[in-house]
């Protein structure tokens, strides 16, 4: 096609010369024949060209272009063909945009679009049910602004959105929101909010639960405890034959009164989202403490406890909370490793923050343990647990108090060489006093 139109072209500018040199024979003017017959030429391309632009600039959607002729019909032709694809392409994607808008719309959770810094920049109908924003006033403000939770303020300032946020909602506070954030394209954030009233009040009543029945059952092992005890001093007189039995009964009775203990420690610290607590605690003397009783734990098994510790280095938070972590961490630590086993205990700070480590050679975790070793009542070996008496909480409660503490627990394990448990905590978190 094209190559049509540029034989006609050179045609039609052949016979213009040859016009103008038969125009030069009659009148023997050569020069000015060509001059002429080309001024012609380009007056009147120049003309088309006018149009072209004219109709660029004036013309309304769909209008056709003027008639041309020759080539320039041909372009005029093309561009307004063009010109009609793009509006049914346009059309098209204007088309998915508004069914994309108008399912977002009717969503019942809500979808919002903010740029880099946080600003609002799209939001649809249940944003403003459930976060309070209103259209189209707080369009361009920044979202930390309209959610006033330093909570999310925090979150969102992290950008670790691997795990949602729970927050109540800044209209009604009866209200339950989970929030996940995504980072897309040029660093935009794309925010879902949930309302998960329903499921928070279903996860209130089984942590009521919990804490219901072992406060309960409470009370009556200690009146079993009790009467075992007596049994067992006086076992001679009732019946010696009772004395293995009534043994069993009390160690039993022993690891439900932990397990119990464990439940309830547990529901306190699923009451709150941090401790009342932020005092700083001196973690050395705590450690020292800790060392102590593990070395008592240990008692004939000898174990090998060191203890390095920052004694400038203190942390804000509950003394008794961190305790119960620390120590579970290095119980566990004697409770599993072999006699006369080796455990490092260090607490040291750096540019990140604080951290506490307990290290031991025992027989280590294999792998694939590892991501679900802090779930409740999860165990490596049942084998293992129960010859050491653990109720299959103590890591679930180190998880709590770290997160009650903003701090993570890391596990590192080589099956048959041993674990390494490391909290690592914020540097918000840690004071550090003058030498
Ligand atoms: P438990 O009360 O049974 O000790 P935990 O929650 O403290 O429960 O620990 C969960 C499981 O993790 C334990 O059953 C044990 O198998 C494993 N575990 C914990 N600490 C260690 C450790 N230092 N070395 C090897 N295994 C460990």
């Amino acid at each position: 096609m094209k190559q049509d139109w540029r034989g006609a072209l050179v045609r039609r500018l052949l016979l213009l010369v040859g016009g103008c040199l038969l125009l030069g024979l009659i009148s023997g003017e050569y020069a000015w024949a060509l001059v002429i017959g080309l001024g012609t030429y380009l007056g009147w391309t120049l003309k088309q060209l006018l149009r072209l632009h004219r109709w660029l600039q004036e013309h309304q959607p769909g209008e056709a272009p003027p008639d041309g002729y020759g080539l320039w019909g041909e372009v005029f032709d093309s561009i307004y063909h063009l010109e009609r694809r793009n509006e049914r392409a346009r059309g098209r994607l204007q088309a998915v945009i508004d069914r994309v808008q108008e399912s977002t719309a009717a969503l019942k959770d809500a979808v919002i679009m903010l740029d880099r810094d946080g600003n609002l920049e799209w939001w649809n109908r249940a944003a403003e049910t459930l976060l309070g924003l209103q259209t189209p006033q707080d369009s361009g403000q920044s979202i930390s602004n309209l959610v006033r939770d330093p909570r999310f303020k925090d979150y969102f300032e992290r950008e670790n959105y691997l795990e949602p946020l729970d927050l109540p909602s800044p209209v009604n506070s009866r209200v339950q929101l989970q929030i996940h954030v995504t980072q897309y394209g040029n660093s935009e954030h794309l925010m879902l909010v949930r309302d998960v009233t329903r499921l928070h009040q279903l996860e209130q009543m089984r942590k009521d639960f919990v804490a219901n029945v072992s406060h309960e059952l409470r009370t009556p092992l200690t009146v079993i405890a009790g009467y075992l005890e007596t049994l067992l001093d006086n076992v001679e007189e009732v019946n010696p034959r009772w004395l293995r039995p009534l043994q069993q009964m009390q160690q039993q009775g022993a690891r439900m009164q932990n397990l119990l203990n464990d439940l309830l420690l547990l529901a306190r610290l699923e009451a709150t989202d941090y401790p009342a607590d932020r005092t700083p605690v001196a973690v050395d003397l705590l450690l020292l403490s800790i060392k102590n009783d593990a070395q008592a734990l240990s008692g004939p098994r000898q174990h090998r406890i060191s203890l390095e510790a920052d004694p400038h280095l203190r942390l804000k938070g509950s003394e008794a909370e961190l305790r119960s972590a620390f120590s579970n961490l290095v119980f566990n630590a004697v409770k599993y490793s072999p006699d006369e086993g080796r455990i490092d205990i260090r607490w040291w700070g750096d540019e990140q923050g604080a951290h506490l480590t307990v290290q031991d050679n025992g027989p280590g975790i294999e792998a694939k343990h590892l991501p679900r070793l802090t779930e409740r009542f999860y165990r490596v070996d049942s084998s293992r647990a129960s010859a050491t008496g653990g109720t299959g909480l103590g890591l679930a409660i180190v998880k709590h108090v770290l997160l009650r503490h903003r701090a993570r627990l890391d596990i590192a394990s080589t099956l048959g060489q041993g674990s390494t448990f490391t909290c690592h905590f914020p540097s918000t978190q840690a004071v550090r006093r003058a030498k």
